[in-house]
């Protein structure tokens, strides 16, 4: 694997690259390295010629400075893991590098509705902030193939629609959440969690495979307002539990029965903030 720090660099070497015909897959991350990451790396790795990772922890898209300070950093482990899983390219550049003139972006991404609800209600700008770098690493690294997790569902829908609206010729790639043997959704922030926490946060997937079973068409309230109540009886802080539309993410009060759905959450164990999210039908 070769490690670039420069986007010069790196830029060149996937054009002499491209150039032999080989195809890119990419798969961004901002480090502290699990399962559910390698995924995202074996998936590029068996459909790709090249595959390219970054490891950036980007400022911009943190709406909360401490937990931005206390993101975990393990990059010799990082740098291990993907090197055994077939991972081609590591691009791992200073905050500097990215953000020469300082981090004001003149771009204003268009999200519409997206940025209004769910994520992008709780965390303002955050997803300005995912834009920014996503759309900085996809012009520097220009991938045919991009790979991101299911994991961040509403930010899938993000890049979808950054890709989209920038004309970027780029297929996005989903992979499924990887979970562990528990069912918490892996995360990096699951590191900053205690015994105690680490206990409780696997209720997060249990309200999600409870609501996915309960789930009967009609009004959906009063199975949301069990699922927060069973969260908040255990001392979880509940940012949001909702059920949404799985294309469009309209959150809905009642359900026909029928339209593709998606239960998600966003919870707090002490100071630590967790998502995760579950197809429902
Ligand atoms: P992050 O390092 O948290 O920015 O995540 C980098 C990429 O890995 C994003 O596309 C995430 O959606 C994806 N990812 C994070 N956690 C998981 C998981 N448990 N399963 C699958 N993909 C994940």
């Amino acid at each position: 694997m070769i490690v670039f720090k420069k986007i010069k660099e790196l830029s060149s070497f996937i054009e002499e690259e491209k150039k032999k015909g080989k195809s890119i897959g990419f798969a961004p991350t901002m480090g502290a390295l699990h399962d559910g990451h390698i995924s995202l790396i074996i998936n590029s790795s068996t459909s790709n010629r090249l595959t390219v990772s970054s490891i950036f922890v980007n400022p911009t898209q943190f709406n909360n400075a401490n937990d931005f300070d206390k993101y975990p950093i393990t990059i010799e482990k990082d740098i291990d893991l993907l090197e055994k899983n077939g991972c081609d390219i590591l691009f791992m550049p200073t905050v500097k590098e990215m953000y020469p003139n300082g981090f004001v972006n003149p771009l204003h991404y268009n999200l519409g509705y997206l940025e209004t609800v769910l994520e992008g209600k709780y965390r303002p700008g955050h997803f300005q902030g995912v834009c920014q770098v996503v759309h900085h690493l996809l012009s520097i690294v220009q991938p045919h193939n991009l790979y991101i997790g299911q994991k961040d569902y509403q930010q899938c829908m993000v890049i979808k629609k950054l890709i989209e609206t920038t004309h970027l010729n780029i297929n996005v790639i989903i992979g499924s959440t990887v979970r562990e043997p528990d069912g918490l959704a892996m995360s990096s922030r699951n590191m900053r969690l205690n015994n105690e926490e680490r206990k409780k946060a696997v209720k997060i997937s249990e309200v999600l495979f409870f609501i996915k079973k309960e789930i009967k068409s009609g009004y959906i309230e009063d199975l949301k307002e069990r699922a927060v109540n069973y969260l908040s009886a255990e001392g979880i802080k509940v940012d949001y539990i909702a059920i949404a539309t799985a294309d469009t993410l309209e959150v809905l009060e009642n359900w026909d029965g029928k339209c593709p759905i998606v239960a998600l959450a966003a919870v707090y164990l002490n100071e630590v903030r967790l998502i995760d999210n579950m197809l429902l039908n």
